[in-house]
């Protein structure tokens, strides 16, 4: 019993100093990621649930450290906060996501972009700035632009945000509300922020094929959002049963691994050209 216990212990340890360099690699490599061309972008399609036609994309970083797996934000988005390297960081991204619509807008795919936006990037007082240069030096119609804020964004600087998201939407982008329902005050939050679209997070729609009450706040959001004459998009639908489900509550727009995960911009593309071409 007692070397069992040790080997126990020794795995644990191993596993605990393979996260820990790993965090430490993360920490100290993060502020050379941009200039060493080690973030990637993938895209994820929102369709129209009514006729399946994609109408947007969402841009979503991923990070190709060379001694690393592929990493999804969950990895490093905290120590990007906590740095404010999310501030070049989040830059690169719009730059980035701008110019390869733009090129599919050259291919005759002219449709919207969603981008996550930090909360740390509202503290920048050149943010309404960078993004107006961003999107003359792209071409990209600004009316297809979307930035997606959390419910939390709101929160933590309510004045400074408020603020920002109205110069944003006096240069014609629209905003979204990400995560929606899963903060307390999200009512206050449609009345007092000039949202456009509201994402309904997917954790109300994980069950909303079987839990009742899901499916009673889904209704309710639905209703909510159509009432406002806001656009009304449901994330992480993973199964045609979800999809009916949204569908009968007559949810506008749909997001999730059932019609596509994230993919980089070249397999989005193939992808596009064999859908539309069988
Ligand atoms: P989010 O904005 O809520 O993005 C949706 C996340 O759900 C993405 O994870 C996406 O891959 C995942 N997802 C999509 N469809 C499904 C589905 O059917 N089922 C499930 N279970 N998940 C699904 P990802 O790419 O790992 O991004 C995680 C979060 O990181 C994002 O959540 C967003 O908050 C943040 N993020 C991603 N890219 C950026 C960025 O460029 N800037 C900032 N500030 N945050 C970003
Ligand atoms: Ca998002
Ligand atoms: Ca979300
Ligand atoms: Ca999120």
């Amino acid at each position: 019993a007692k070397s069992k216990g040790e080997n126990k212990c020794i795995y644990y340890t191993s596993s605990m100093n393979a996260n820990l360099s790993e965090q430490i690699i993360i920490e100290k490599d993060l502020r050379h990621a941009i200039n060493r061309n080690e973030f990637l972008l993938y895209y994820q399609p929102q369709l129209d649930l009514s006729n399946n036609q994609i109408v947007g994309l969402e841009a979503l970083i991923r990070w190709q450290h060379p001694n690393l797996q592929l990493m999804a934000p969950d990895k490093f988005m905290k120590v990007a906060e906590e740095t404010e390297l999310i501030i070049p960081i989040g830059e690169w991204v719009l730059r980035t996501a701008c110019n390869q619509m733009n090129f599919l807008k050259t291919k005759g795919y002219p449709c919207r972009l969603s981008v996550n936006l930090s909360s740390i990037q509202f503290l920048q007082d050149n943010l309404v700035d960078m993004v107006q240069d961003v999107i003359t030096e792209s071409g990209i119609d600004p009316n297809n632009l979307v930035l997606e804020v959390t419910e939390s964004t709101l929160v933590e600087n309510l004045d400074v945000t408020v603020d920002q998201l109205k110069r944003l939407k006096s240069i014609g982008v629209q905003i979204a509300l990400d995560d929606f329902g899963t903060l307390y005050s999200s009512l206050n939050y449609l009345k007092h922020f000039p949202i456009d679209i509201i994402k309904i997070d997917k954790s109300f729609v994980r069950n909303s094929a079987s839990d009742k009450r899901d499916i009673e706040i889904l209704k309710t959001i639905i209703r909510l959002g159509k009432n406002l004459k806001l656009k009304v998009l449901a994330e992480g639908i993973e199964t045609k049963n979800q999809l009916e489900m949204l569908k009968a509550l007559d949810c506008e727009e749909g997001q999730g691994y059932l019609f596509s995960r994230p993919l980089a911009m070249e397999e989005f593309i193939k992808n596009l050209y064999t859908v539309g071409n069988g």
